[in-house]
């Protein structure tokens, strides 16, 4: 999933993801790629859940949001924010937090922990 991010140049980026859907659209793409599985009972069948682009199983009722058992799933900033942060780290992996923290407005804890997940599952990807 990051893979793709990386792929979208920092010219693409701001007309891929004007806003939260898009990043919930890129998201739920990626993560059910391979269709829709139901995490509780296995039903593959679903209908639109309440959060954007989530799904819905039409057994068991449960709802799985576009975000969750993804990269993102653990991240409580704003969505778009949160790509944009990932996006600059991949496209500069030697970019400072500090950097990163005065760019997005966000805490440079934030940012540091951010850049750790992503330097993270990047290496986990090469060793595949
Ligand atoms: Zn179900």
């Amino acid at each position: 999933m990051l893979k793709d991010l990386e792929k979208i140049n920092i010219m693409q980026f701001e007309s891929s993801f004007p806003d939260e859907e898009t990043c919930f659209q890129f998201l739920a793409e990626h993560k059910w790629k391979n269709g829709f599985v139901c995490r509780k009972c296995g039903n593959t069948h679903y209908c639109a859940g309440k959060s954007p682009y989530s799904r819905r199983c039409t057994r068991c009722k449960s709802e799985e949001s576009a975000r969750s058992h993804t990269f993102f799933h653990n991240c409580r900033i704003n969505i778009k924010e949160a790509f944009h942060i990932v996006h600059k780290v991949l496209h500069n992996p030697n970019i400072s937090t500090y950097v990163l923290a005065d760019e997005s407005g966000h805490r440079q804890m934030t940012c540091w922990r951010m850049k750790k997940l992503v330097e993270k599952e990047m290496q986990s990807k090469d060793l595949k």
